[in-house]
This record gives structure tokens, C-alpha cells and sequence, in this order.
């Protein structure tokens, strides 16, 4: 099964995807988590990549096709998997050629992103939490691995704002795009996170029954 999970920065289809890879046993492809792990190297890619990351823009499309190739050949991808932040532009998705069974679009409006990615907090370790709807037991610090938790660069304010304004632009195109194919179902990303994962979880148990 291929999934691919669309909606703005910080609309939750992260934790979502997450989620939802537990239950039904396929990895998440993140691309933000793939690029971030790159950032962190000494190589002029990850220049590249950071300065991209921090601005709030997108790194070129050839580059993320590339990135995004490379993981889906590794072993774990052989029985399908959930993207998680690809495509994000026209181009993107026209380049994506395998069969993808659903587009999951968590519609979030704009005043719910802003408060959701100010009060998000991350881990080295790949754990994200939110202060308002998801906080950590004990605060500041990670309750998978005890590290201390910090925000995203790219969820200042100033970022969070060009963010939308990149996602209004070049991915929100794609809600049209495979909506017209057919594939695309909508969830309320305002709803409770269990809320909204049993309704995705009903979607997808539609799916089987076919
Ligand atoms: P995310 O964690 O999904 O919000 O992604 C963080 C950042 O990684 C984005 O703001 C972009 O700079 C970059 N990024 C993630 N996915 C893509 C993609 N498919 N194409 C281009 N840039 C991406």
C-alpha cells in the first residue's frame, strides 16, 4: 500500500502518518526527517539543505526526487509506505510514478497552524511533541530518550508565515491534482488527534473491503 499523507506545515499529518504506520505496519517516509539527518553532515549538501530548511523554502525538486528515490529502493519500503512532506509541487507529483492507493489531506486553517507550530517542541531522537495538544510528561524533556527538547529553527514566526505562503503556492496545487484523479480524501486536522486517527483508520479499512 502507498499512502501519501498532504497538508500544510504543522496540520499534524506527521503524527498522523506515524500513527498510522504503527497500525498498519508499513514505514513513514518523512522527507523533512530525511533532510534534517542530512543537515546535521559536513558536506556541502547539507549546506545547501540547512540554508534551505532555516529560510523556510523548499530544496529543488530534482534534489528531493533524488533523496526520496534513493530511500524507497531499502528493503523496508518493499510492502508499501506512508510519505510524509512529498510531494510538495506540481513537478514533484508528476514525477512520482508509482500506483499510490490514497492521498490523506489534513485541512487545518491558517490561525490553528500558527499556535500548533509556535508551541511545537522536537528531539534529536525523531520525537515531536506540542506544548497545547501533546506535551511531554516531564517538561522541556523527551519522554522516549531523556534528552532536552528545542524548537525548530523553522518554526519561528517569521518562518512559519513563508512557509504557508510556499505552501499556498506550490502544494496546495496538488489537493486539485489528485482530487481530480480520484484519490484524494479529506480528514478535519482540527479535530483530537485520536478523533482524527479513527477517522483516517475508517478510510483506510474502506479501502481493504474493495
Ligand atoms: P517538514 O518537516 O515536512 O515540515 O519539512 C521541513 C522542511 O524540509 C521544509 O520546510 C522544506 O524546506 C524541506 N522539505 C521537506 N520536504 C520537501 C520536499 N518534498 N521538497 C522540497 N523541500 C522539502
Amino acid at each position: 500500500m502507498i499512502l501519501i499523507f498532504l497538508g500544510k506545515p504543522g496540520s499534524g499529518k506527521g503524527t498522523q502518518a506515524n500513527l498510522v504506520s504503527k497500525k498498519i505496519k508499513i514505514p513513514v517516509i518523512s522527507m523533512g526527517e530525511i533532510l534534517r539527518n542530512i543537515e546535521k553532515q559536513k558536506t556541502l549538501l547539507a549546506r545547501i539543505v540547512r540554508q534551505r530548511i532555516d529560510k523556510g523554502d523548499l530544496i529543488p525538486d530534482k534534489l528531493a526526487q533524488i533523496i526520496l528515490r534513493k530511500r524507497l529502493q531499502k528493503k523496508d519500503c518493499r510492502q508499501g509506505y506512508i510519505l510524509d512532506g512529498f510531494p510538495r509541487t506540481l513537478k514533484q507529483a508528476r514525477g512520482f510514478k508509482e500506483k499510490i492507493d490514497k492521498v490523506v489531506y489534513v485541512d487545518v486553517s491558517d490561525k490553528t497552524i500558527i499556535k500548533r507550530l509556535s508551541s511545537r517542541l522536537e528531539c534529536s531522537c525523531g520525537m515531536v511533541y506540542n506544548l497545547v495538544t501533546n506535551p511531554p510528561r516531564k517538561k522541556g524533556i523527551c519522554d522516549r530518550c531523556g534528552k532536552n527538547l528545542r524548537r525548530r529553527k523553522d518554526d519561528e514566526p517569521k518562518t512559519i508565515k513563508k512557509r504557508l505562503q510556499i505552501y499556498k503556492k506550490q502544494t496546495r496545487p496538488l489537493i486539485r491534482f489528485y482530487s481530480q484523479k480520484g484519490i484524494l480524501v479529506k480528514v478535519d486536522g482540527e479535530k483530537g488527534i485520536k478523533e482524527i486517527f479513527g477517522n483516517i483508520i475508517g478510510i483506510l479499512k474502506g479501502l481493504n473491503n474493495k
